[in-house]
């Protein structure tokens, strides 16, 4: 077993919740890592000797992002939607019903291989944890496999069978959610942790969001929910009644919402590269940490409503647009997203926890929103 010491490190991001404030920080600080963990934290100067050392040169270091939220299987582009909307047209749930008929059309190697460019592209730009969802199948076999094909890129894997209704089933909504409690979870539960559903116009009630998301729990998945995003609705406090790990979007927000989430245990995650990709108002997270809510931030990475995998873009877009300290917007992609999962292991940078370690190319976690767009993950770790 080989331990390797990372030290000169100018500023380092720990989330320890024992020490206090949000991020933890710690200067001039030193990190050992063995074999995939932490093993030790503390200043530079006192840092015990390790078998390989990589010097930090003053670097910031902040935990791997945590991202809670993606869709990364499926086959082909809808760059022309985007454009479309960028001169006038609104956003709607259906075009996700294109990506589907090239998905089923697509083979299980180009599906993975699409899924592998994407994940590596993460990768890059700092994300060391990612959730992955189906919901371009939509039918039985095509679901079932877009989960095989995550769990090769993951272990947060979503089943999403309830992202629309598919073109066969316009006629009968109700047909296709007991397809999905029924034939379909039977095929999925196996090789999912996670199921979730899309609660929204053009997609599906919060009658049948509880359907389905019950149906999913008796079956020992953990919930997580997409509500909120294109007007307001009963979906946020849906999710938090059912003690769904997180609820996405927020876009729309009653009071009501507002204080269930913060008296819940539910996170509200927030998908800011949509509304930027959507031309939509961002959602109130100010508000929601205000009131005592834990955020998270997420891509939402997908074909249709926000084709970014760049965690650092929607940092800055928190801080930008949001109003969140570049300090609660890291926390959020970090510790926010490893809560939104129900991970302890990770999002953290303390002894016993996953050695997933970003050093920028800055001095600071604030350089994230100081300099959008720019490609400051000096290394992964
Ligand atoms: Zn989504």
């Amino acid at each position: 077993m080989t331990s390797t010491l990372i030290d000169g490190i100018g500023l380092l991001v720990t989330n320890n919740p024992e020490v206090g404030s949000l991020t933890a920080e710690r200067h001039d600080a030193a990190v050992v890592v063995e074999n995939g963990m932490i093993t030790w934290v503390g200043d530079s100067s006192g840092a015990p000797a390790a078998d390989l050392r990589i010097d930090a040169g003053g670097r910031c270091v902040i935990p791997g992002f945590v991202d809670s939220h993606s869709h990364l299987v499926f086959a082909g582009d809808r760059s022309d939607e985007f454009e479309a909307r960028m001169v006038g047209e609104k956003y709607a749930a259906g075009g996700i019903r294109r990506t589907v008929g090239l998905t089923r059309d697509a083979t299980d190697a180009a599906l993975a291989s699409n899924t592998a460019r994407l994940v590596a592209e993460m990768r890059a730009q700092g994300t060391t944890t990612v959730e992955i969802k189906s919901g371009y199948g939509l039918n039985t076999i095509d679901e079932a496999r877009s989960l095989a094909i995550a769990g090769q890129f993951t272990e947060e894997i979503t089943f999403l069978g309830a992202h629309v209704v598919p073109a066969e089933f316009t006629d009968d909504p109700a047909g296709y959610v007991e397809l999905v409690t029924g034939e379909m979870l039977d095929a999925c539960a196996p090789r999912a942790k996670w199921i979730d559903v899309f609660c929204d116009d053009g997609a599906f009630d919060v009658d049948q969001a509880r359907t389905i998301l019950q149906a999913g729990q008796a079956r020992g998945l953990g919930a997580r929910m997409h509500a909120g995003q294109l007007g307001p609705s009963d979906g946020v406090r849906l999710a938090v009644e059912l003690g769904a790990a997180s609820v996405d979007h927020c876009t729309f927000l009653s009071d009501a919402d507002v204080d269930a989430l913060a008296s819940g245990s539910t996170v509200a995650t927030v998908l800011p590269g949509v509304e930027f990709s959507t031309r939509q108002p961002y959602p109130d997270a100010r508000r929601l940490i205000d009131a005592g809510a834990t955020v998270a931030i997420a891509s939402d990475c997908n074909p249709g409503s926000c084709f970014t995998s760049s965690v650092p873009f929607c940092i800055a877009l928190a801080v930008r647009e949001m109003h969140l300290s570049p300090a609660e917007a890291v926390w959020a992609a970090t510790a926010g997203g490893a809560q939104a999962l129900w991970r302890e292991d990770v999002g953290v940078v303390a002894v016993g926890k996953k050695a997933d370690l970003v050093m920028l190319d800055a001095p600071s976690y604030v350089h994230l929103a100081y300099r959008p767009g720019v490609p400051l993950i000096h290394r992964v770790i």
